[in-house]
């Protein structure tokens, strides 16, 4: 995903943004980040957790160096009404503010459909916010036993595993996907994953090669060369668990 800067929302004032979702970037229009859907992308400030393929390492930080106003973003997001479809929340991690509550809902007032990406770091939050989400995707890091390898936080496959029933259950229009870095998560894993999911219910699943592009991890970024993601084996062993399957190439 990108983070394209909007030279047009500086910050607020220090009294608006007390209590304001923090956001450190915001892509106008994308395509992608929800399939099918014309979606502006809200980055949210923050995450908990240090996966080495990160490609938005600058959004981690609780605070960015160079933030974006909300009311700004809000702003922004009025004159798209009737331009775009949705709205999509994305990060860092954004279930990691509590002002994620409130912003989704001013957002949603505003007529967008919308959309979240989640690591499933804080199933609680997810649970609260889940009734006002259209589509969520959901980041499957590796089994939620080997969390810690790709996360660097112990236990982190804890919370992702209960936020991954949360979506389950709720009725929400879901995909999970798994990035794929051999380094962090070997290919060969990657059948006993698929099953994993597809017996808890999984239905939508997708594989993401690696790409280096925003990725601070040299050592990454040159140990492997795109395409490395087996068809044969994908097709064979993982596609005929679900209703729906697909890899997105790194190129
Ligand atoms: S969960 Fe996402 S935002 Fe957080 S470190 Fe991992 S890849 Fe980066």
């Amino acid at each position: 995903m990108s983070v394209v800067s909007l030279k047009s929302a500086p910050p607020g004032s220090s009294a608006e943004r007390a209590g304001a979702l923090r956001v450190g970037g915001l892509t106008p229009l994308s395509l992608s980040d929800w399939p099918g859907q014309l979606a502006a992308v809200v980055f949210c400030q923050g995450c908990p957790w240090r996966c080495g393929y990160c490609h938005n390492p600058h959004l981690i930080p609780p605070r960015a160096a160079d933030p974006f106003g909300w009311h700004e973003v809000l702003a922004f997001l009025e004159r798209r009404r009737g331009l775009l479809d949705a709205v999509v929340f994305s990060g860092g991690e954004p279930t990691l503010q509590s002002a994620i509550v409130r912003a989704l809902k001013q957002v949603r007032s505003l007529g967008f459909r919308i959309g979240l990406h989640t690591a499933g770091a804080y199933p609680r939050r997810l649970a609260a916010l889940l009734p006002a989400v259209d589509w969520v995707a959901m980041d499957i890091k590796a089994s939620f036993a080997d969390y810690a390898a790709t996360t660097g936080v112990t236990d982190s496959g804890a919370p992702a595993l209960a936020s991954t029933r949360l979506i389950l259950d709720s009725g929400v229009a879901y995909e999970f996907r798994t990035t794929v870095h051999p380094d962090l998560l070997p290919p060969a894993r990657l059948p006993a994953l698929a099953r994993s999911l597809a017996q808890l219910g999984v239905r939508h699943y997708a594989l993401q090669e690696f790409r280096s592009r925003g990725c601070a991890r040299h050592e990454l970024n040159v140990s492997v060369t795109p395409p490395f993601l087996n068809d044969a084996t994908l097709s064979g062993a993982i596609a005929p668990l679900f209703d729906s399957f697909c890899v997105r190439r790194a190129q």
